[in-house]
């Protein structure tokens, strides 16, 4: 079984983000950047199915600047045999992504594509979904467990009531939750080893898809500075306080 891992390249999730002073957008011009953590445990799933001998290829696919090359060279370090990049300097939305990833899954045929739950830099949590659309497949989405089986997957979900098992047909796209599973850390050598692996370098216009962004972002800014909280003496005075100050009761 062939599979197709999305990994992004986003602001490091440690880096404290600020818009820019006109608000056209957040500063991240010297920020520290990293795989999307939820892709990260995407391609380590992915490894675990190949170590489990439950799939044969693994391809990590990557869009946007040519930086995401060294995201690529992760996912390779961690396990995945090849990369694709799709370069581009486009602004790219959910929607573009998922056009992208179709194209790729014509071209590569892949049983599963794997993806996180959401890009932690625009919170979307669209990609996996418009893409199971665009392919008519069948979708997993905020994974917590994958089992394969012949032609199916089993998978439990996190949802708002607990957890949901749903067994789906092959091939399938799958988003994943941080609870999945605990990405290996990448060892020297094997980041050695991953800058042999061979990566494919393709733009958008190769596969015929237009990634034109479809919406606009009108302004950024910060969120409003939280006020420093106070102790109160009483139940009473808590009361009050939430019904007259707060009022939230
Ligand atoms: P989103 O819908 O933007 O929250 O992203 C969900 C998932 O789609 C991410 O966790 C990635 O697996 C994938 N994805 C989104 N944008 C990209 C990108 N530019 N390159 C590779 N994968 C992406």
């Amino acid at each position: 079984m062939k599979l197709l891992v999305a990994v992004k390249r986003v602001v490091d999730y440690n880096v404290n983000v600020r818009s820019k002073s006109d608000g056209t957008g957040p500063d991240i011009a010297n920020a520290k950047m990293s795989m999307n953590p939820f892709d990260e445990v995407a391609i380590e799933e992915a490894v675990r199915l190949k170590e489990a001998g439950k799939a044969t290829e693994i391809v990590a696919v990557s869009m946007g600047l040519k930086a995401c090359e060294e995201t690529i060279r992760t996912a390779m370090a961690m396990g995945a045999d090849r990369g694709i990049l799709v370069e581009t300097d486009a602004q790219l939305q959910p929607l573009a992504v998922a056009k992208v990833l179709k194209a790729l899954v014509a071209k590569e045929q892949p049983q599963a594509v794997l993806l996180g739950k959401q890009a932690i830099d625009d919170d979307c949590n669209q990609t996996g979904q418009m893409l199971a659309a665009l392919l008519g497949w069948a979708q997993g989405t905020f994974l917590s467990k994958l089992e394969v089986g012949d032609g199916k997957a089993i998978v439990i979900r996190e949802v708002d009531g607990g957890l949901e098992t749903d067994e789906i047909k092959l091939p399938a796209v799958l988003t994943v939750d941080l609870r999945l599973n605990e990405p290996r850390f990448v060892k020297l050598p094997n980041i050695m080893k991953a800058k042999k692996k061979p990566l494919e370098v393709i733009k958008p216009a190769d596969l015929g898809v237009d990634v034109d962004p479809r919406l606009a972002y009108s302004n950024f800014r910060d969120p409003p500075k939280r006020q420093a909280g106070i102790k109160v003496k009483t139940v009473a005075e808590l009361v009050e306080k939430l019904k007259n100050e707060a009022k939230v009761i």
